[in-house]
């Protein structure tokens, strides 16, 4: 583990002094070295999650140099200034398909002007978190846990976030900490406290140390998760300080969002493995969007990229009904598919729970295929994943 990222810096260096720039690409990442905003960098500073913050993309001019825009990107990107805002570190945007706006990776960073289209049955807030809200930037919904919102921004801000109304927002209501923990000390009944955001991660480890240590106090929280994906989006952020932290204060759950294989880097790789060998539990959520994983040979490919690297696949969400989103949304037939062409076809492991975030706020529904047929007097028709039938008498 220790000079894990020495022997990935000196694999960048000799990499970058051999390469060639080619135009047309199959292969991803892009050496960094190739990109002329980044040929100045150091493999010191490219490895530098701070560097990889301050140097995030934020602009149309500083895109340009590295993907080729469409007009609709262009306009995407004009429109999102203050809400959603852009922001791609480094990092990812070695991932993005230069020359294909319909590349996965990209579609997820690059604002379009689809999102400015706003459907019927869109909402703000669709999963109704302001409204059970216990405290500013705390949601109970459920009668034992509670997400606790640690920060508003993110490494990368997704196209299909779900909680644009707050993420990424430079003027949104601040989140109240003391409040927040204040509450969760007064209600016994919370055994499951999901630290989310925003993504936690961005806070600096003493920040986010004295978090889990305030939750750690609470005798009676007995369970702990850390929603994340900046070990996906900028995976320099996980350093050994980062995980010793996180197995200080353990154990805690980490629920990852990974969206397509093509996410997981060797770099990606290497930060997930530290947080595996540092005894940490990882899950991971995928959001259902389409055109980037909506076949079901790109999900299985997924999940079983995700258990190879110890990651295990807990929720496929439906993509919520929030404004803007529609372009990235499928029907839910699509999902249940999915699951139909997982369940029995591959490891039991490999297959995630599909649910639906109940519009109006009432939780995570799941949804699944079909497999019992019917019920009478003790006797069950079943169906299995070939759809033979089977009868269970009670
Ligand atoms: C998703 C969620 C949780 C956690 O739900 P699990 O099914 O236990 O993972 C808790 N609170 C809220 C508000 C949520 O949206």
């Amino acid at each position: 583990m220790g000079n894990s990222q020495e022997v990935l810096i000196k694999s960048q260096t000799e990499r970058a002094s051999v390469s060639t720039p080619s135009r047309r690409r199959s292969s991803f990442p892009i050496d960094y070295s190739e990109l002329a905003i980044f040929k100045d960098v150091s493999p010191l500073e490219w490895e530098d999650w701070h560097w990889q913050i301050k140097n995030s993309i934020h602009s149309k001019d500083q895109l340009s140099q590295i993907i080729q825009l469409t007009p609709q990107e262009q306009e995407g990107i004009r429109r999102s200034k203050g809400r959603l805002a852009v922001s791609i570190p480094p990092y990812w945007s070695t991932l993005m398909d230069p020359e294909d706006a319909q590349c996965v990776i990209r579609r997820q960073a690059v604002p379009s002007d689809e999102e400015f289209k706003i459907s019927p049955h869109e909402m703000v807030d669709p999963c109704a978190e302001d409204r059970d809200s216990a405290a500013p930037g705390l949601v109970h919904r459920y009668p034992d846990r509670v997400l606790l919102l640690a920060t508003e921004q993110c490494a990368m801000y997704c196209r299909h976030c779900t909680r644009r109304r707050m993420v990424g927002e430079k003027d949104h209501k601040p989140f109240d900490l003391k409040k927040s923990l204040d509450y969760i000390r007064s209600n016994r009944k919370v055994r499951d406290v999901l630290i989310s955001g925003g993504d936690p991660f961005m806070l600096e480890d003493e920040k986010l140390e004295e978090i889990l240590q305030q939750v750690r106090e609470i005798s009676h929280v007995e369970f702990l998760r850390i929603g994340t994906r900046i070990p996906v989006t900028l995976p320099q952020r996980i350093t050994e300080n980062l995980a010793r932290i996180l197995k200080k204060y353990g154990p805690i759950w980490i629920s990852l969002h990974f969206n397509h294989p093509r996410e997981i880097t060797k770099r990606v790789r290497q930060a997930i493995e530290m947080l595996a060998d540092y005894g940490i539990p990882l899950g991971s959520q995928t959001v259902l969007l389409k055109g980037i994983n909506d076949k079901p040979y790109i999900m299985r490919k997924l999940m079983h990229e995700l258990l190879k690297i110890r990651v295990r696949p807990y929720y496929i969400y439906q993509c919520d009904p929030v404004k803007g989103t529609a372009h990235f949304r499928t029907p839910v037939a699509t999902g249940i598919n999915i699951i139909e062409k997982l369940r029995g076809h591959t490891s039991g492991y490999a297959v995630p729970t599909y649910v639906v975030d109940a519009p109006g706020g009432g939780g995570k529904i799941p949804v699944s295929p079909n497999y019992l047929l019917s019920q009478d007097k003790g006797k069950y028709i079943l169906r299995n994943y070939k759809g033979k039938m089977y009868t269970y008498i009670e």
